[in-house]
């Protein structure tokens, strides 16, 4: 395929969340925000759907280019418990039979958890619903968010970030789900004709990060990149992401990973260079970018 053409000064934003997962925005909205946000290309990283790629395709405004990707819930085995990660997959077939039927897996399971964390809290005497929660998430996968947002509702914590303290989803409230094993993730994109990114492989204040080598392997199995700015990362660990990039041969990332109101970063907050975005397209053999003209 040839790849696009972008200007050396584009504004790349590789990391979105829309209504179709925890996002606030819907597909459409979030691509208008993003050319008033005065990008040249967004990405739709909604968590284990491409539900939402539809409609940001039907509405997308003119000359801002869209990358059909999602953020895959993975699990790294090699730690005891096994590991929580996010892994981003660009351009991917969204019809790839195998990975279709994982997504629909953890989709599952993250309704199961959601249930279960909501019957302990009611266990606790707090007046939350499923029903409720499941109405906000509106047919999207489902999250914590939106038990936080359930939370709010109940005036029991003021903002999302509160409900994520140790006090609430953040460990007290906090239960894991089936995850996709990393490596087979890796592959499935792959498979799939997709671009496997590594999201906020060092953001500590998240909880227990991955090891340097877990990413040396995944870097020899098929990872393409590393995002490396981040909201997330210290200067420090952007510094650290990057090196380890250099030293792995893989590309290197920036974006929002903009939420709406779930979260108070901006579109555009941090963005991906046009080289490192060029080689993404490059790679990928399942959907190409959309540009609206
Ligand atoms: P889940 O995917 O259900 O495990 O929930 C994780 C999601 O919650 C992430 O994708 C973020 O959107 C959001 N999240 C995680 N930590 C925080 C936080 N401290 N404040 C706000 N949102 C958060
Ligand atoms: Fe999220
Ligand atoms: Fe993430
Ligand atoms: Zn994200």
């Amino acid at each position: 395929m040839t790849p696009p053409t972008v200007p050396a000064g584009a504004r790349i934003d590789l990391h979105a969340h829309s209504t179709a997962s925890d996002g606030t925005l819907t597909p459409a909205e979030l691509v208008r925000a993003a050319a008033d946000a005065g990008l040249d290309v967004v990405a739709l990283t909604d968590h284990d759907t491409t539900a939402g790629w539809d409609a940001a395709v039907r509405a997308l405004p003119p000359g801002l280019s869209l990358v059909r990707g999602a953020e895959l819930s993975c699990r790294w085995h090699g730690a005891e418990p096994a590991l929580p990660l996010h892994l981003l997959a660009y351009l991917f077939d969204p019809a790839e039979p195998e990975l279709v039927a994982e997504l629909a897996r953890v989709r599952q399971a993250r309704r199961e958890r959601g249930e279960r964390i909501v019957r302990l809290l009611q266990a606790d005497g707090i007046d939350v619903s499923w029903s409720e929660i499941l109405a906000g998430a509106a047919g999207g996968t489902v999250g914590r968010p939106h038990i936080a947002a359930a939370l709010i509702r109940a005036g029991l914590v003021a903002t999302t970030t509160e409900a994520f303290g140790p006090d609430w989803l953040g460990e007290r409230y906090r239960l894991p789900k089936e995850d996709i094993d990393v490596f087979r993730a890796v592959a499935l994109v792959r498979a799939a004709g997709g671009v496997p990114v590594f999201a906020h492989p060092r953001a500590s204040r998240r909880g227990r990060i991955v090891p340097d080598e877990l990413i040396a392997d995944l870097a020899a199995v098929g990872l393409a990149g590393l995002e490396a700015d981040h909201e997330d990362h210290t200067p420090a660990e952007r510094a650290h992401v990057r090196g380890l990039a250099a030293e792995l041969g893989l590309l290197v990332t920036g974006s929002s990973d903009f939420h709406g109101s779930h979260k108070t970063v901006r579109l555009g907050a941090h963005t991906t260079t046009p080289w490192a975005y060029e080689r993404i397209v490059a790679e990928a053999a399942g959907v190409t970018p959309v540009i609206s003209t």
